[in-house]
């Protein structure tokens, strides 16, 4: 690297990035940087946030630190900027002395621009970083994953909670925070954490509007997901699963039918896992099924799905898992299978935690989960409105909006097993209530439950329709899961006035999925 200084922003995106105009804020968002203020990104993943403090690193005379959790992808982060003419290094403990020997004296004749670290290599070890950066010419800060610092945050990271003091020891520099994702109470911690002077926020529309979001009843998933994995028959994508253990089953299922997929999660031999990653970013593999532990900073951007087997815990990690599709911009599917008993799960494992605050909080954030799977408004419409967004009318690209006007009489069978349900006494799950409405002779139906006006009626329509209209009913919130051990079915009091004033009760009967998947698009 010559000497050179530059001073324009267009130029070196166009120089070293290749890209002649900037995108979104990207411009305002520099200028702020370079006026020297500290400066807040919200941006959604794929909106371009790297070029927001990889270009002011090239204009700044001395050292940009960028801070990211992401250990495992700063070679590749680093090998890229390189490979663009950007004088790029990164120090971690996989280096052997020698090797970070010369990357700080590197840094120290000025040849290197750009640094990336992990949070706590700024104060860890014999020679903490924070004490070698007060030697050099360091002229910028940039954070990326900002969202770490805050607990209430998916993915909180005590080490972050560390920036606030290099803000203090480094006050007349700027610094700049990005992340894709941070509620309202997430983002007043990333200013206020990391000590951030005034900062200057900008925040960009999160509407994804190629993604088209899907939520339906997790029941018969695999057959469900087995369509839709076939109407994506060439297609790259990731299916979420909570468990380890779930993950290895659904791998291996998946791979019995021929499907190319593999696993992947923390559970896994760490050449296993990175084996299996390079194969889906190379498009060796179609399929990955992981936990969450995948995906965190993966750029790839032909992901056509991504699936959610379980629901998250909150909207966040929900957009940011969903948030990997189609960063190509190109039209791709997000589905998740609900489950009334997938929430209890989440909110018991939630009540394990000590700090009170802290489990109210979550349980806040998983009410409002469950409510976007229930919902009868447009999804994106919900989702931005999380994120303090307003998306004036409807998406007309998410299931709820695909249902408008293909409503269906369902008032009889509705009309069914809804007094079912309440000659039960709401004590029972959709299991038992279909014993009873369809006059079943087993012997876990007591003398009583056969005995009742209901018991039968419901003979003459398969178990799949019962159980496809109760998935409905509940949608449409006429019926509400509650219980604290398995869910028992209730009636809501919308449903209570619907019967009273004896309207119609018309229901969105549609249900394959692929007889949706993307149409919309081609009118
Ligand atoms: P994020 O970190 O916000 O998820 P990236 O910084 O990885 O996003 O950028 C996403 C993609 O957009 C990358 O392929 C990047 O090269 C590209 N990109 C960024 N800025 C521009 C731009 N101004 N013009 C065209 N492409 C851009
Ligand atoms: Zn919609």
């Amino acid at each position: 690297m010559n000497n050179t200084t530059f001073t324009n922003p267009s130029q070196v995106l166009k120089q070293f990035f290749g890209y002649s105009d900037f995108r979104g804020n990207q411009q305002a968002i520099i200028d702020s940087v370079l006026n020297k203020k500290d400066t807040i990104v919200l941006m959604p993943t794929g909106g371009g946030k790297s070029v927001c403090y990889q270009v002011p690193a090239m204009i700044f005379q001395g050292l940009t630190l960028v801070i990211s959790p992401l250990i495992s992808l700063m070679k590749d982060q680093v090998d890229a900027l390189n490979a663009n003419g950007i004088p790029a290094a990164f120090l971690n403990s996989s280096q052997s002395q020698s090797e970070q020997r010369f990357i700080s004296s590197q840094i120290e004749s000025g040849k290197i621009k750009l640094l990336y670290i992990a949070p706590e290599r700024l104060y860890r070890g014999d020679y903490p970083l924070i004490d070698f950066l007060k030697t050099v010419n360091l002229s910028f800060v940039a954070i990326d994953e900002a969202h770490c610092v805050s607990q209430w945050g998916h993915d909180f990271r005590p080490e972050y909670l560390k920036i606030g003091e290099l803000r203090k020891s480094f006050p007349q520099i700027p610094f700049i925070a990005l992340t894709a994702t941070a509620d309202k109470l997430t983002r007043i911690d990333i200013a206020d954490k990391l000590g951030l002077k005034l900062p200057q926020w900008f925040i960009s529309s999160f509407d994804r509007s190629n993604i088209t979001y899907r939520v339906t009843a997790k029941r018969d998933a695999m057959g469900k997901l087995l369509e839709f994995l076939d109407f994506h028959k060439k297609d790259s994508g990731v299916v979420y699963c909570l468990s380890r253990k779930n993950v290895e089953e659904t791998a291996a299922e998946l791979q019995a039918r021929g499907l190319s997929a593999l696993p992947y999660h923390a559970g896994l031999p760490r050449e296993e896992r990175e084996k299996n990653q390079e194969f889906f970013i190379k498009d060796e593999v179609k399929i990955m099924v992981a936990t969450i532990a995948f995906g965190m900073g993966i750029d790839k951007s032909n992901v056509r799905f991504v699936v959610h087997m379980n629901m998250p815990q909150n909207i966040e990690g929900y957009y940011q898992e969903t948030g990997r599709a189609g960063r190509d911009g190109l039209p791709s599917d997000a589905l998740l299978f609900y489950s009334a008993q997938d929430a209890i799960t989440l909110g018991r494992m939630l009540d394990q935690a000590e700090n009170q605050q802290f489990v109210d909080v979550m349980q806040d954030k998983l009410e409002k989960m469950k409510a976007f799977c229930q919902t009868r408004i447009c999804r994106r419409k919900y989702l931005l409105n999380y994120f303090g967004e307003n998306h004036a009318g409807d998406c007309g690209n998410c299931d709820i909006c695909f249902q408008k006007g293909k409503r269906q009489d369902m008032t009889i069978p509705a009309q069914m097993l809804l007094s079912a349900i309440v000659r039960l006494r709401e004590n029972y799950g959709i299991g038992h209530v279909l014993l009873v409405l369809r006059g079943s002779k087993s012997s876990k139906l007591s003398e009583e439950h056969q005995a009742l006006s209901v018991y039968g009626i419901g003979k003459d329509r398969p178990e799949a329709f019962w159980k496809n209209l109760c998935d409905k009913l509940i949608q449409e919130e006429y019926l509400a899961e509650a219980g604290a051990h398995f869910p028992t079915l209730k009636l809501t009091e919308f449903a209570w006035q619907k019967l009273k004033s004896k309207e119609k009760i018309l229901l969105p009967m549609e249900e394959s999925l692929s007889d949706v998947s993307n149409k919309p698009k081609e009118h």
